[in-house]
C-alpha cells in the first residue's frame, strides 16, 4: 500500500490558529550530552495546534472528550473532495453535487493546502455545509485548516457536527492528494480527560 502524509510536521515556525503565540509550540531540550548520557526533549502544546482531533467538549459544555472515540472511526475508508476553486467558504451549494453517503469519511482539500493563507482568511466549512454533512449521516470530516470555521463565535458548523457524533480532523495538509477514494489512518494521542488530541494522520492508496 502507498502512504501519503496528511500531518502538519510540529516546529516553531509552523502556521497556528490566526497566528496566536499561545497557540506556537515550545520545544526544549531536557538534557543533553553535555549535561548527562541522553539526549531529551520537551514539547510543550495546545492541543489544537498543527493536526488534530476535536472532541464534543470543546464546544459543548458537559460533551464528552476523546475517551469514547474509537480507532476504528479514525481508520476506514474516506473520500477526498477537491474544493480549491471555492474562495472563502464551502457551502451546501459547494457540497450537493458530490456523491455523499451515511457512514462516509470525508477530507476538504482547499486552496489552504496551496496557499500561505492558514493564519489569515483561510478557507472554511459554513453552516450550511455542515447540515447538509450532518443530513447525510456522514461519520467524520477533515479539512486541511487549524479550524473548521472563521469568524464566528457561535462556533456553530462545530456544533452541529460534534452533538451529532461526527469526527472532526483539523490541520490536515492535503496539497500532494488528489480527488478520490482512499484509506484512511487517523492516530490521535491517547490523553485522558480532554477535548482534543494531536493526530498522525495520513492516506493508503491500495496498489
Ligand atoms: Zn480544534
Amino acid at each position: 500500500m502507498k502512504l501519503i502524509d496528511i500531518s502538519t510536521e510540529i516546529s516553531a515556525g509552523m502556521p497556528v490558529y490566526k497566528g496566536r503565540a499561545a497557540k506556537r509550540p515550545v520545544l526544549t531540550i531536557d538534557g543533553d550530552f553535555s549535561t548527562g548520557t541522553v539526549y531529551e526533549s520537551r514539547l510543550e502544546m495546545n492541543l489544537h495546534t498543527g493536526t488534530h482531533i476535536d472532541a464534543p467538549l470543546h464546544m459543548i459544555p458537559g460533551g464528552d472528550t476523546t475517551a469514547p472515540i474509537l480507532l476504528s472511526q479514525l481508520v476506514c475508508d474516506c473520500k477526498v473532495f477537491d474544493l480549491s476553486q471555492v474562495t472563502e467558504k464551502i457551502t451546501r451549494g459547494d457540497l450537493e453535487g458530490k456523491v455523499i453517503e451515511a457512514g462516509d469519511f470525508i477530507l476538504l482539500k482547499t486552496r489552504n493546502s496551496s496557499e500561505d493563507i492558514l493564519e489569515g482568511k483561510y478557507v472554511y466549512l459554513d453552516e450550511t455545509g455542515a447540515a447538509l454533512l450532518r443530513e447525510r449521516g456522514i461519520k467524520g470530516i477533515g479539512i486541511d485548516a487549524l479550524s473548521i470555521e472563521r469568524d464566528n463565535p457561535d462556533h456553530p458548523a462545530h456544533i452541529i457536527l460534534l452533538s451529532a457524533g461526527i469526527q472532526i480532523l483539523e490541520g490536515l495538509r492535503l496539497g500532494d492528494v488528489e480527488e478520490g477514494k482512499y484509506f484512511l489512518i487517523a492516530a490521535p494521542l491517547k490523553i485522558a480527560g480532554v477535548e482534543a488530541a494531536p493526530v498522525r494522520a495520513f492516506l493508503g492508496i491500495k496498489e
